[in-house]
């Protein structure tokens, strides 16, 4: 017997401060409890989620993170992961209306920040009813529920700073306890996670990816974060940053530091003369090598205050972005002398949304 299909929560959200998380449950079999005419919206909608994997001029579906044949509540089905900038919010809940969305009874499950901002949006324009969830706990129960249903969603970086034998390896991660979270997303979240209820948040900053990507545009006038990254692919910090040589000559020796460590970021760009000889890629990426230093560093330190070697990094500063993973795996391996592992996740933008739809319960 199938619940309701109209009555099934088939999305879940997560609203953050920069990006919209969607996560869209597809059943494999729709029952036939629906009215006829919203069984035909239903299947508008669905058909228009489906087929297209880009939804107006910003919405997007990773279709290399879809996951098939999953069960949700005794329904089997495939979860779709779609996201869009939460500054577009009342273009999607137009759309969303056009599509007739308003027309259905439903009930969205929410999380982030914007499940509150715009509660009273939702419904007005489609007569939707957010069900709230906290951001946190969702985010543990879709990571867990991830993990369990995908094989290859936790991994590191070998060697990571050898481009000819840098690799990403699976990491079997089927008993987690306990790990701290890293999530950096416009601003970073730290957690401790000692079991699959037990958690606390440790610490945050609110240098992250926001940051990352507003300190981009303004020094180079880049205008999305996929150009951001783009530009720090071929940049060299090294034009930016004052390392420990360009103080002492070479290493210093007596605190094992190398001369190629940064000592200062964004230390040369005092200089009148190296301001002008310096590129946007160049600043692109001294951007992201500060901002993701300064993550690690904080990341280390939380792990070792809480005496926890496995750091999981996510959230959607780390899409398209394996420079920052790569750094990041090398300063925890670097400054641990080899004791903490960084492991990374597939779904690494998702977890919240998928958790919030896992939460709903009529
Ligand atoms: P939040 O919930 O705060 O929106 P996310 O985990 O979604 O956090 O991460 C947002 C960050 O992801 C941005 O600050 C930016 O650094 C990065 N990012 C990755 N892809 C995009 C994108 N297409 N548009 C904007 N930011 C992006």
């Amino acid at each position: 017997d199938f619940p309701c299909f109209s009555a099934m929560p088939w999305f879940g959200m997560d609203i953050g401060g920069s990006l919209c998380k969607l996560v869209y449950f597809e059943p494999k079999d729709i029952p036939k409890c629906e009215s006829t005419s919203e069984v035909e919206t239903l299947r508008n909608i669905r058909r228009y989620l489906t087929k297209n994997s880009a939804y107006g001029k910003t919405g997007h579906r990773d279709t290399h993170l879809q996951m098939d044949n999953v069960v949700i509540r005794g329904i089997l089905g495939t979860l779709h992961f779609i996201r869009f900038p939460t500054s577009e919010m009342k273009n999607f809940l137009a759309l969303a209306r056009y599509k007739g969305m308003a027309t259905l009874v439903t009930t969205v499950c929410a999380t982030g920040g914007g499940a509150y901002k715009f509660e009273e949006d939702f419904k007005r324009e489609v007569n939707m009813k957010l069900a709230k969830f906290d951001e946190f706990d969702s985010l543990l129960k879709g990571l867990q529920y991830i993990d369990k249903n995908n094989h290859t969603e936790c991994y590191y970086w070998a060697n990571p700073t050898d481009e000819s034998k840098c690799a990403k390896v699976n990491y079997d991660f089927s008993s987690p306890y306990p790990f701290l979270i890293v999530n950096i997303g416009s601003g970073v979240s730290v957690l401790a996670v000692y079991s699959a209820t037990n958690y606390k948040r440790i610490s945050g900053t609110s240098i992250g990816g926001g940051t990352f990507l507003g300190l981009c545009c303004l020094l180079t006038g880049c205008n999305t974060f996929e150009e951001a990254i783009e530009l720090a692919a071929e940049g060299d910090h090294t034009h930016v940053d004052k390392l420990v040589k360009d103080i002492y000559g070479g290493d210093y020796e007596r605190f094992g530091l190398p001369g190629d460590l940064v000592a200062s970021s964004f230390g040369q760009m005092n200089s009148l003369e190296r301001r002008s000889k310096v590129s946007r890629q160049d600043l692109a990426r001294a951007t992201l090598v500060t901002i993701t230093n300064n993550i690690g560093s904080i990341a280390r330190m939380c792990a070792m205050q809480e005496r926890i070697d496995r750091v999981v990094f996510i959230g959607n500063f780390l899409r398209v972005n394996p420079i920052a993973m790569k750094l990041l795996a090398y300063a925890m391996d670097y400054w641990s002398k080899g004791t903490m592992k960084a492991l990374f996740l597939e779904h690494e933008g998702y977890f919240g949304a998928v958790g919030c739809l896992l939460q709903f319960h009529e």
